[in-house]
């Protein structure tokens, strides 16, 4: 995880043996560190130390630590609901409860898979087969859009950036095979195998659909020129963190006159989504590049990429020859050495499928309304804390502080699970083969989505399911969502001491909550409008902030020397571990007030609990290949940076482990950020 050399200086300074973890521990359990590390020199081994020397990463996972711990008891639970619920499934589901047994059976039933092949792909590939000219590459997108099968570009409903009680048509960059367009340019010796291995797969692929070899070969040899057409004309994931830069609203004639070989009004209609004046055309230099290439590229290199993607999509729920094959790439992107059990895939698809009815039942074992409502209390502890920090902020003048408190003040609130549950009437699941279900769940998904297009924005649409370990700011909604799968031990322990919730899950939603504030979050106001309400004095302040956090981030390696943090990239999230943890700390001192200091366990005062509290939860193992996509791809910094970086730039920490200036912990007074 760490650079060579400093894992090697880490080893150096810490001799401890492997300790023995107790079974439960609310709380931090004293094994898990590492206290012949120094804690002012390598704070995140000597938090974390004792569990990375225990530790081996499991051949299931490219990255493996709390976050992953959680959600595997989370599955745990999910599997004993699916498994009763699919002994009872009816052949013709209609409850949502019967929906989600039948779905889970037709999902382990990997012999009717095996049996069916790629059968079930044949009408589109036969439709593929027949494409003869531009206009049928465009219809044939549209097509795929409509049955859930996101080819060329993304498409859906979403809010308008500038009007946002309103969702608007958009369309965004996308159609690529790799997880980035760096991917496709990049010449060091890993992306370059990567590369290699990806034709290698696509042309497998392509062979279990029946091509033969040197087909399959010509077909790759289009299909990759293509994505890197497309790549070549996709902004950066860095440009992308510019809101501006993915807003172009247009006219239909204008977003036409953009893209003279689509026409939008047929594509919105061939999609089944209605017909409205005007798209966001996200990123108008990808869709003009797009548009070339269809008029240009010869229609065999289309009827490739599209019969590609068609059964990329489609790969893991198909028989084990496909299943296998895309595991194959999966090893070679992630580094993960063994698939997962099937029962364990075959939980996430249905969560995927029908998460709402899952979460409910999820929701009825592991979360009371008194839980909830002491996430909303621990919630709105928090918010008052900032909104005092706002009040006193120095660098900020009046005139955007009334404006960055009212938005605070306007934060909607999610916690738990959503207030109503969708409906999913309108899906048909039936015995299978499970690709069947899959592709009726997808279409199902993009019809949702499209029907949302010149309709008001449902507030209380919640972006993830119950059981999901992840917490989010829509800047949009102006709102933080953080559901029932994350208010739960180690995150959030009732039986804990509150410096541990407060380091963990007060931590993170002071995360969510900055995220607001954040590089990306402070360019919308407090209806969820993209809106400038800063004075160019207090922005360029804020940027000076900022810049010392991205140049920080850049300095940190892992794998190798030359493989960097993007500082840039990772910049909304790095904010937004450095304001969280500061809320946190105020609040959770704030808490303490009128009350006898809490005395120490296990020799650490609450203060290096708090902290220590923060540093376990990042706790991880990880493959290379993982840690290098997670480079390229990733907006979060990886684990052992999300506990060095934001500890390093706060005082409370040092003060906390009494570390002096000169250590590695406290960064010089120059290059220290302090936002929020
Ligand atoms: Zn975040």
């Amino acid at each position: 995880m760490p650079s060579r050399s400093r894992l090697f200086l880490a080893l150096s300074m810490c001799v401890a043996t492997p300790g023995v973890a107790q079974q439960v521990h609310h709380g931090l359990d004293p094994a898990n560190l590492d206290t012949s590390c120094a804690p002012c020199q390598e704070f995140y081994e000597y938090a974390n130390g004792g569990w990375l020397m225990r530790t081996a990463l499991p051949p299931q996972y490219p990255s493996y630590g709390s976050f992953v711990e959680l959600q595997d008891r989370n599955t745990e639970t999910l599997r004993g609901i699916v498994e009763a619920l699919a002994k009872t499934a009816p052949a013709h589901p209609t409850t949502p409860d019967q929906k989600v047994g039948a779905f889970y059976a037709s999902c382990m039933d990997s012999a009717a898979a095996d049996a069916a092949g790629a059968a079930p792909l044949q009408g589109e590939l036969d439709r593929i087969a027949a494409i003869n000219s531009p206009a049928g590459v465009v219809s044939e997108i549209a097509r795929l859009h409509r049955d859930g099968t996101g080819v060329a570009f993304g498409f859906a409903g979403l809010p308008d950036f500038k009007n946002s009680t309103m969702n608007i048509a958009s369309v965004a960059q996308g159609g690529l095979g790799l997880p980035d367009r760096d991917y496709y340019f990049k010449s060091d010796s890993a992306t370059a195998a990567l590369r290699a291995a990806y034709v290698t797969h696509v042309s497998h692929m392509l062979q279990l659909l029946g091509d033969a070899p040197a087909t399959a070969d010509s077909e790759t040899a289009y299909i990759v020129a293509l994505e890197t057409e497309l790549a070549r004309v996709s902004l950066t994931r860095v440009q992308r963190r510019d809101p501006n830069a993915n807003y172009h609203k247009l006219s239909i004639a204008a977003a036409d006159s953009t893209t003279p070989h689509i026409e939008w009004a047929a594509f919105l209609q061939a999609t089944g989504a209605p017909v409205v004046p005007d798209l966001n055309v996200g990123q108008p230099g990808f869709f003009k590049g797009l548009d070339s290439l269809i008029a240009a590229a010869p229609i065999a290199g289309w009827q490739a990429y599209l019969r590609w993607h068609v059964v990329r999509n489609a790969a893991p729920w198909l028989s084990s020859a496909f299943v296998n094959e895309a595991f194959t790439f999966q090893k070679a992107l992630s580094g993960q050495r063994e698939q997962q059990p099937r029962w364990k895939r075959c939980v996430a698809a249905t969560s995927g499928a029908l998460g709402d009815p899952l979460g409910a039942a999820y929701v009825k074992q592991t979360f009371s309304p008194a839980a909830r409502a002491r996430g909303l209390a621990m919630v709105n502890n928090m918010i008052a804390v900032l909104d005092a920090r706002l009040h006193t902020l120095p660098w900020m003048n009046d005139s955007t502080r009334a404006h960055a408190l009212a938005k605070l003040r306007a934060f909607g609130k999610k916690i738990g699970y959503p207030d109503t549950w969708r409906d999913y009437s309108a899906l048909t699941v039936d015995h299978g083969p499970i690709i069947m279900n899959v592709r009726r769940s997808d279409a199902f998904e993009a019809a949702r989505l499209r029907s949302r297009i010149g309709k008001p924005v449902d507030r209380a649409e919640w972006r993830w399911t119950t059981p999901t370990v992840n917490a989010s700011y829509n800047p949009t909604m102006n709102d933080i969502t953080f559901p029932a799968g994350i208010l739960q031990p180690p995150f959030f322990d009732p039986l804990a001491d509150d410096a541990v919730n407060y380091g963990g899950m007060g931590a993170v939603i002071g995360h969510e909550m900055t995220h607001g504030f954040d590089d990306q979050g402070r360019q919308f106001d407090a209806a969820g409008n993209l809106r400038d309400w800063w004075t160019p004095e207090d922005a360029s302040r804020f940027r000076a902030r900022a810049d010392l956090v991205a140049k920080q981030f850049d300095s940190y390696t892992v794998v190798d020397s030359n493989t960097h943090v993007n500082g840039r990239l990772t910049l909304g999230e790095d904010i937004a571990d450095l304001g969280g943890l500061k809320i946190a700390y105020a609040a959770f001192q704030r808490s303490l007030a009128g009350k006898p200091h809490p005395q120490p366990i296990d020799g650490l005062t609450a203060e290096q609990r708090f902290f220590l509290a923060w540093a376990q939860i990042w706790r991880s193992k990880s493959t290379d290949q993982y840690l290098r996509n997670q480079v390229t791809v990733d907006p979060h910094a990886p684990a052992r940076w999300r506990v060095m970086g934001p500890l390093s730039n706060l005082p409370e920490f040092a003060a906390a482990f009494h570390c002096k200036p000169g250590d590695v912990m406290v960064r010089a007074d120059s290059l220290r950020a302090e936002i929020w």
